[in-house]
């Protein structure tokens, strides 16, 4: 048996041999193909395995999912054979006499770009299929395995580190837990694998080798504990957390349909954070009662080209009917410092964190904001959308965002499109600077919701993606506690709500002191809505104190 120890940065146990990320590390390049022949051939066989490779899956999909599923990967086969796409490939090989990958991958951004710019919404739809068939034929040129693993069964997905927009990829399916070298419990992956409800451990180092790739191993994310084919003692020990977390969730099961309000009858409101559409089937089987941060960005990150106003309008509008009503709070975008976009061309800055990010990259790019409002106001009409701000710092951006609504609003009003005009307007509170002006800040919007995670990072100084400042990273600390209590009797006294949706909302710790505080709402990754509720329902709102504010 061999045992390492990293972070557990999401809960839970897991079991199943190691499978190491293949990272495509195929950049394509324009030198010139050397059989022109030789390159039809390729994308020939390419094409042929893609279409193979589609109607094998609309086969499961119409099994496992029904028609409307089926349908849709049968729609990217024909895409895959379709004769004006086949012939962009073509003229590309021959007019640049270049490889099969270059002649896809350009057939692919020309293909796309072309219909992105049709009028007709639902062709500008495909765009966006155009760019997953050619993902999937360039990925079968490359010999990459589909959402980058290529096993029958499930694996512990090991990596040095995964970026955001690698682990958005993963097929999820193949996933039962996730162990890497590097990363940080507030890293968007960690994030993510919460959201998802997968165990994660990260910060394994060295010890993490990849010669171990095959074996079987079991992980504890909560304790942070690597076994690699445990003795007999060790395996009944996590066999038995197993056994324990199963009947815990047994037990979460009685919460469901429960109402989030404490013994002396104090409402909290339990929202979900998501990354991406499909979360919401997790937010919905762990009855969350709202979505309390959408991360817009995720659309961004999946993405090889800027999505269009249709995608996203599409993305946001299932998200809000799925929801049936209850508000569903969408972040506008928010790249920068980990979540780094290629085809943003961003400038490499030196601190990242302290940067061009956020909000300050939709007010220097009008047109990429302007995008999205226009996709979010036309979402509002379908469910309760509210729209919220990251990273604000002062009274000037909000209201440069509200202008900006306003002109969308106006254009929607002319086109005779319908939107909601009393659509919630809300804004991160993520900086200290933000803190500080909340009493002005709350006049101007309908909600804050505290970004713990940047607040953190930002208050005490401390880089959220370093996973060596070990007690330095304190969320608990006082001076980030009395930030959010500032900023909560802010809120309150313009009447507006407030609620945490950083990782700390999840923190059972610390729900009595956000009790005192007077938060309203606590947004956590679907699968920490049930044990919150069944702690919130144990507590007593009116005996709870302030004492972790002080020193
Ligand atoms: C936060 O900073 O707490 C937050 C919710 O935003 P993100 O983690 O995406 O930066
Ligand atoms: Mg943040």
């Amino acid at each position: 048996m061999i045992v390492i120890q990293g972070k557990g940065v999401s809960k839970g146990v897991a079991n199943g041999p190691i499978y190491f990320f293949q990272r495509p590390s195929a950049t394509i390049t324009d030198a010139p193909a050397a059989d022109l022949e030789v390159e039809k051939q390729r994308i020939a066989a390419a094409q042929e395995k893609s279409a193979a490779q589609l109607n094998a899956l609309a086969d499961k999909a119409r099994a496992e999912a029904g028609d409307e599923t089926a349908i849709l990967f049968e729609t990217h086969a024909m895409f895959v054979e379709d004769d004006d796409y086949v012939e962009c490939m073509m003229t590309a090989l021959e007019e640049r006499h270049c490889t099969a990958e270059k002649a896809v991958q350009l057939a692919g951004e020309e293909f796309s770009a072309m219909l992105a710019a049709m009028d007709d919404p639902y062709m500008q739809a495909r765009a966006a299929d155009i760019k997953d068939v050619t993902r999937r034929i360039l990925n079968n040129l490359t010999g990459i395995a589909e959402g980058g693993i290529d096993s029958e069964v499930p694996v512990i997905l090991a990596a040095d580190d995964l970026a955001p927009s690698e682990t958005l990829q993963l097929d999820k399916s193949k996933i039962l837990g996730f162990i890497t070298q590097g990363g940080s419990g507030n890293s968007h992956t960690a994030i993510l694998a919460r959201t998802m409800g997968i165990p994660a451990i990260c910060g394994l180092g060295e010890a993490l080798k990849a010669e171990y790739g095959g074996r079987q191993v079991y992980i504890d994310g909560e304790t942070g504990q690597v076994a690699i084919e445990p003795d007999e003692i060790t395996l009944a020990s996590f066999q038995s957390k197993q056994e324990e977390q199963q009947k815990m969730k047994e037990l979460m099961e009685t919460m469901k349909g429960q109402k989030d309000v404490t013994l002396d009858g104090r409402e909290m409101m339990v929202y979900c954070n998501i990354g991406s559409p499909e979360d919401i089937s997790a937010v919905l089987s762990n009855d969350g009662q709202g979505i309390g941060l959408f991360r817009s960005e995720f659309l961004y990150l999946a993405s090889s080209d800027y999505p269009t106003e249709e995608e996203q309008f599409q993305a946001y509008k299932n998200v809000a009917a799925a929801m049936g009503g209850k508000r569903v709070v969408i972040r506008t975008l928010d790249i920068g410092a980990d979540k780094q976009v290629d085809y943003f061309q961003m400038h490499k800055e030196e601190n990242p964190a302290l940067g061009v990010r956020a909000i300050r990259i939709c007010l220097n790019r009008p047109e990429v904001f302007r995008t999205q409002l226009r996709a979010l106001y036309r979402a509002s009409a379908y469910g309760k959308v509210a729209i919220m701000f990251p990273m604000i710092t002062s009274v000037w951006e909000v209201k440069e965002c509200k202008r900006a609504c306003q002109k969308v609003m106006a254009e929607l009003d002319k086109e005779g499109v319908p939107y909601r005009q009393d659509t919630e307007i809300g804004i991160m509170i993520e900086t200290p600077a933000s803190v500080l002006v909340a009493e002005e800040l709350a006049k101007e919007v309908d909600f804050f919701s505290v970004g713990t995670n940047d607040l953190t990072q930002y208050t005490l100084a401390c880089d959220r993606q370093a996973n060596d400042l070990g007690k330095f990273f304190d969320p608990h600390h006082p001076a980030v506690l009395r930030a959010l209590k500032m900023a909560t009797d802010a809120a309150h006294k313009a009447g507006i709500w407030i609620g945490i949706c950083g990782e700390l909302g999840a923190d059972l710790e610390l729900l009595e002191t956000f009790l005192a505080i007077g938060i309203d709402e606590l947004s956590v990754s679907p699968t920490s809505v049930l044990p919150l509720r069944a702690e919130i329902r144990k507590s007593i709102a009116k005996t709870c104190t302030l004492e972790k504010l002080e020193c």
